[in-house]
C-alpha cells in the first residue's frame, strides 16, 4: 500500500462497493483502495439460509449491467466453475444467496486493493491542501495499527445496520435477536418450544419458513408471527412496476422536491416493502399440506398486531400487543423472539463529528445529494464525498436494490474519470415519467 494521492477510497465492501472495485479493475481511468472491516467478504451470514434465491436476476451481478464483457460477471464465475450445464438445466434466473455470496467472494478473491479486517476510524477533509483530497485514517484489526492513506475522492459504502425497537435491544441476544443473527442462533431456537417472529418483510417470511421446515423435524415447537402490517402482502413483481428500477425513473424522482419524493415513496411501498411472491407460495402451499395430512398446524399468524413491548418472565418472554384495528391489547407468552424489524443506514461515528455541519441537508437525517451520489457540502469543491449508503429520500426506492447498483457506479466512475468510460444505458423504460420533455 504505497503512499500517494488515489482517486478513490471505498469505505466497507459489500456488493455496492464491491461492484465498483470490480468495475475500476478493468480501466486505467480510476484507482483506488477499498478497506473493509470485517476479516473477509461475506454478504448478510445471519440470513444465508440454504434454500433462499436472490430477488434479483442474476443478471443483476457485480459488473454485467454496465460490462457484460468483464471478467467478473456471474456467467464466468458460472464457466469457471464448470456449473454452466447445471444452471442451464435449472433455468431458473434467481440464484441462490448462498451462490450469490460465494460469487462475489470469488470476484472479491481476485481484486487488487482490497483490504479486509480494517476499519475505517476517520476522514478528515484536507480541502487546503495543494491537492485537495481526503486523509482516510484505517485501523488494522488484528494488530490495532492505525494506517493513514490519501485520496481525491471516498465512497461511503457502509450499508445498513439492524433497526431494533426502543427497549428491545437490553435483552439477551441469543434469545430476542433480529433477523440479521439468525443462522448464528437457530441451534439455540431449535432448543425452544415456542419461536415468535415480529415483522412481515422478506426476512421475516424467509425465517418462519425455514423454521417451519425444522417444525416438520423438532416435534412440539410452536411457531408464531406477529406483524403491525394489515397481511402478509405481496412485493410488486409486476413487469410495469419494475420499470421503477431504472436509470430513467432515478433521473425522474430525483428532480422531484422532497415532499413530491415522499409522497412518491409512499405509493411505491408495495414494490419496497412486499414479499417474494415465491415465498408466500411456498409459505402457503406448506401449510396447505399439513391440513391435509391432518396435522395441528401449531402456527399462529396475526397481522395488524403491533409489540408494543417484550419483557423477561417465565424463563421465557411476555409480548405486549396490540391488534391496532379492534384496539385490543393484551399480552402474548413465547420462548424466543425473532425481530424482523429491518434495517437503518449504518454512518460510522466520524461521519456526523466530521462532516454534519460541512454538507448540505434537505432536513434533519436527509442529506442533499447531487444525482451522481455526492454530498452536496457549502463550499464548491473539486474533491468528491460520494455515498451509496442511505438514498433511497434521493434517488427512490432502488436505493437498496442491487440491479441498480452497477448503473449507480458507471455514474460515479464516469464523474470522476470526467469522460463517459462505462456507457450509461438509455431507455430503458416503456413508461414515460416527465412531461417537461413533452412536445
Ligand atoms: C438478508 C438480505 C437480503 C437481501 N437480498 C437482496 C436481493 O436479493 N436483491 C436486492 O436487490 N437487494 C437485496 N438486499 C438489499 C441490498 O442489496 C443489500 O443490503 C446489500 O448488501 C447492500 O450493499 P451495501 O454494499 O450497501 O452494504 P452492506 O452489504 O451492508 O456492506 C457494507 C459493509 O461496510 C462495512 N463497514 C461498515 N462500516 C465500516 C467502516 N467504518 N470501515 C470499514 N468497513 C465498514 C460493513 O462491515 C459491511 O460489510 C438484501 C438485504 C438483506 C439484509
Amino acid at each position: 500500500m504505497e503512499r500517494q494521492i488515489k482517486d478513490v477510497i471505498g469505505i466497507g465492501i459489500g456488493p455496492f462497493n464491491l461492484g465498483l472495485a470490480s468495475l475500476m479493475d478493468q480501466t486505467d481511468e480510476v484507482d483506488g483502495l477499498f478497506f473493509e472491516k470485517t476479516p473477509e467478504y461475506v454478504w448478510h451470514p445471519g440470513m444465508l439460509i440454504e434454500t433462499m434465491d436472490l430477488q434479483v436476476p442474476f443478471l443483476a451481478d457485480l459488473v454485467t449491467f454496465a460490462d457484460p464483457k468483464s471478467p467478473y460477471t456471474f456467467m464466468n464465475y458460472l464457466y469457471e466453475h464448470d456449473r454452466m450445464f447445471p444452471f442451464f438445466f435449472h433455468r431458473h434466473f434467481e440464484v441462490p444467496r448462498q451462490e450469490y455470496n460465494h460469487y462475489m467472494q470469488w470476484v472479491a478473491s481476485q481484486l487488487k486493493g482490497l483490504y479486509f479486517g480494517h476499519t475505517v476510524v476517520d476522514v478528515v477533509d484536507k480541502k487546503d491542501a495543494e491537492v485537495p483530497h481526503y486523509e482516510v485514517i484505517v485501523e488494522e484489526t488484528a494488530t490495532g495499527e492505525q494506517k493513514y492513506f490519501q485520496a481525491r475522492h471516498v465512497v461511503l459504502g457502509t450499508g445498513n445496520e439492524p433497526l431494533i425497537l426502543d427497549g428491545m435491544d437490553r435483552l439477551p441476544n441469543e434469545d430476542v435477536m433480529h433477523t440479521s443473527r439468525y443462522l448464528f442462533e437457530k441451534d439455540h431456537l431449535l432448543k425452544s418450544k415456542h419461536v415468535t417472529i415480529v415483522g412481515s418483510g422478506q426476512s421475516a417470511l424467509e425465517v418462519f419458513l425455514d423454521l417451519l421446515e425444522e417444525q416438520d423435524r423438532q416435534g412440539d415447537m410452536k411457531l408464531s408471527l406477529f406483524t403491525r402490517s394489515g397481511g402478509l402482502f405481496q412485493l410488486d413483481t409486476a413487469k410495469f412496476a419494475q420499470e421503477m428500477f431504472t436509470p430513467e425513473f432515478v433521473d425522474y424522482f430525483h428532480t422531484l422536491s422532497l415532499s413530491q419524493r415522499k409522497e412518491a415513496l409512499n405509493t411505491l411501498g408495495p414494490l419496497r416493502k412486499g414479499i417474494d411472491p415465491e415465498t408466500l407460495t411456498r409459505l402457503y402451499t406448506k401449510l396447505y399440506h399439513r391440513t391435509t395430512a391432518d396435522q395441528d398446524s401449531r402456527v399462529l399468524i396475526q397481522p395488524m398486531t403491533e409489540i408494543t413491548g417484550i419483557e423477561a418472565e417465565n424463563e421465557g418472554y411476555k409480548l405486549h400487543c396490540r391488534q391496532w384495528q379492534e384496539e385490543h391489547e393484551y399480552t402474548y407468552q413465547t420462548d424466543k423472539v425473532v425481530l424482523a424489524t429491518g434495517y437503518k443506514p449504518h454512518f460510522p461515528d466520524w461521519f456526523m463529528e466530521r462532516f454534519k455541519d460541512e454538507i448540505e441537508w434537505e432536513e434533519e437525517g436527509m442529506y442533499k445529494v447531487s444525482r451522481d451520489y455526492q454530498l452536496l457540502f457549502h463550499d464548491q469543491r473539486d474533491h468528491h464525498f460520494f455515498t451509496l449508503t442511505d438514498l433511497v429520500h434521493s434517488h427512490g426506492a432502488g436505493a437498496t436494490n442491487l440491479g441498480l447498483s452497477v448503473h449507480r457506479n458507471v455514474h460515479i466512475i464516469n464523474t470522476i474519470a470526467g469522460k463517459e468510460v462505462y456507457r450509461n444505458q438509455k431507455d430503458t423504460t416503456f413508461q414515460q415519467f416527465s412531461m417537461k420533455n413533452f412536445q
